[in-house]
C-alpha cells in the first residue's frame, strides 16, 4: 500500500473542506455589564467614560436604535440617547470572561487566533471527525458560551477567514450563518459596506464609482479598484470573489503579541488615539503576564482612512510586561507618527523580542517578572476599584502633572 498517496489524498480532502469559524460576542462589554448587573438588562447601556472627552467603548442593543456607536464621543452619545445609562468599563472583568470564552474555543481546536477579547478565528478543519461539521461545532461553542458565561455570541462558518467574518456579522445578535458552497453567489448581493475594511468614507467613494455590491467588486477590473483604493484595491477584488487563503495563526505561535482595533468612525485627535493605545497596552500587558513573557520591542501601528499604514518601533533597555512601560513607549512612538489633519481608522500596539521568565538573558529575570506582574495586578485592581475611567482620564487628560506613574503602587499611594 502506498501510504504517501493516501496521505496526499487526505491532505487534498482536508484542503477542500477547510472550515473556518469566526466567533464574535454580541455587544461584548455592554452584555457583560448587563449580565453582572441584572438591573441594567433591557436598558440602553453605554460603556465608556462619562467625562466630556470620554469615548463610547460599547453600546447595548437597546442603545443602538438611538444611533449610539462605539468610538463615538460620549457627549454625542448622550445627546442621541439621553436616557442611556453610562457605565465605566471594567477591563479586568472583560479579560476574565474572555479567558473563559477562549478556553471554550480551545476545547475544539488549538488553532485559535484572537482578534480582540471577544472575537476569534478558529480553524476546525481537523476537528470535524471528533465534533461534527463546522456548523455543529459553531452551535456547540455558542451553547457552551451561553451556558458558562450567560452571554450570546454570533458565529460565521465558511471556507476562509474573510467570508466567515462577514457571515458572523449578518444575523447578530445570537446569529449562526453557514456559508453555502457557492461562496461567490453568497457574497454577490451583499452591500459593499459589508466588505471587511470598507468604512463609511471608502464605501461612499466605491459607490460613487458605481460599485454597490460585493458582486460588483468581484466583477470589477482590479486595476480600476487599485486606482480607486490604492494597493488595497486588488486585494479587495480577490476577497470579493471569496479568495482568501490566509491561515488561522494560533495565538501561541505569534512572534509578537499585539492588540489592535479598527474604529467604526475615524479618530482625528491625539487624545482619543492615546486613549485606545492605553487600552491596547493594557491588553498586551495582560497577555504577556499570562504567558509569562517579557518583551523589549514595542511597536505602534496606525492605519489612515485611505488604508495606508505607518508603524514605528523602539527597543527598550529592559524587557517589560507592564501596561505603564508599554504605554509610555507607545505614546512616544505615536508622537513620531504624522497624525495632524489625518483620519485614523486603526491603532495597534504590539510587543516582540520576547524573553521567557526562566531565560538566562538577564541577571534578575524572575524579579523583573514578579515586579511586572505585581504592577499589572495592582493596576487591574485599581481599575476595578475606582473604575478604569478615572485611571484613564488621569493618564490621558493630564499627562503633564498626573501621569500614570501614580498607578505604580511603590511610587505613590492612590488618592482615595
Ligand atoms: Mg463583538
Amino acid at each position: 500500500m502506498d501510504y504517501s498517496s493516501v496521505n496526499a489524498l487526505r491532505a487534498n480532502e482536508v484542503e477542500v473542506m477547510r472550515q473556518i469559524l469566526h466567533v464574535d460576542m454580541d455587544a461584548y462589554y455592554a452584555s457583560v455589564e448587563q449580565h453582572d448587573r441584572p438591573e441594567l438588562r433591557g436598558k440602553p447601556v453605554i460603556v465608556g467614560g462619562p467625562s466630556k472627552r470620554g469615548i463610547v467603548c460599547a453600546a447595548s442593543y437597546e442603545a443602538r436604535p438611538f444611533g449610539v456607536r462605539s468610538a463615538m464621543p460620549m457627549v454625542e452619545a448622550m445627546r442621541k440617547c439621553p436616557e442611556g445609562i453610562v457605565v465605566a468599563p471594567r477591563h479586568a472583568r472583560y479579560a476574565e470572561v474572555s479567558r473563559s470564552i477562549f478556553g471554550i474555543f480551545r476545547r475544539y481546536t488549538p488553532l485559535v487566533e484572537g482578534l480582540s477579547l471577544d472575537e476569534a478565528f478558529l480553524d476546525v478543519t481537523g476537528s470535524q471527525r471528533l465534533f461534527g461539521r463546522g456548523e455543529e461545532i459553531a452551535r456547540q461553542i455558542k451553547d457552551a458560551i451561553r451556558a458558562e458565561t450567560g452571554l450570546t455570541a454570533s458565529a460565521g462558518v465558511a471556507h476562509c477567514k474573510f467570508v466567515a467574518k462577514i457571515a458572523s456579522d449578518l444575523r447578530k445578535p445570537d446569529g449562526l450563518v453557514v456559508v453555502p458552497d457557492d461562496v461567490a453567489a453568497f457574497l454577490a448581493p451583499l452591500p459593499v459596506e459589508r466588505m471587511w475594511g470598507i468604512g463609511p468614507k471608502t464605501a461612499k467613494r466605491v459607490r460613487d464609482a458605481g460599485y454597490s455590491t460585493i458582486g460588483d467588486l468581484a466583477r470589477a477590473d482590479a486595476q480600476h479598484l487599485e486606482y480607486l483604493l490604492g494597493s488595497w484595491g486588488a486585494y479587495i477584488n480577490q476577497l470579493a470573489r471569496g479568495q482568501d487563503d490566509r491561515d488561522v495563526i494560533a495565538d501561541g505561535d505569534a512572534k509578537s503579541i499585539g492588540a489592535e482595533e479598527t474604529f467604526e468612525q475615524d479618530l482625528t485627535d491625539r487624545a482619543s488615539m492615546e486613549h485606545y493605545l492605553l487600552a491596547q497596552s493594557a491588553r498586551v500587558a495582560s497577555r504577556l503576564v499570562r504567558e509569562e513573557l517579557v518583551a523589549r520591542c514595542v511597536s505602534v501601528k496606525i492605519k489612515y482612512s485611505d488604508f495606508t499604514a505607518v508603524s514605528r518601533q523602539l527597543t527598550l533597555r529592559e524587557a517589560v510586561c507592564d501596561t505603564d512601560s508599554i504605554f509610555h513607549a507607545a505614546r512616544e512612538l505615536l508622537s513620531r507618527i504624522p497624525i495632524a489633519g489625518k483620519r485614523v481608522r486603526l491603532t495597534g500596539v504590539s510587543m516582540s523580542d520576547f524573553a521567557q521568565a526562566s531565560a538566562p538573558q538577564s541577571l534578575f529575570p524572575d524579579e523583573r517578572i514578579v515586579r511586572g506582574r505585581a504592577i499589572e495586578t495592582a493596576t487591574q485592581a485599581l481599575r476595578d476599584r475606582f473604575g478604569k475611567q478615572g485611571v484613564t482620564r488621569a493618564a490621558l487628560l493630564e499627562p503633564e502633572d498626573e501621569t500614570i506613574a501614580n498607578l505604580h503602587p511603590h511610587t505613590r499611594a492612590p488618592r482615595t
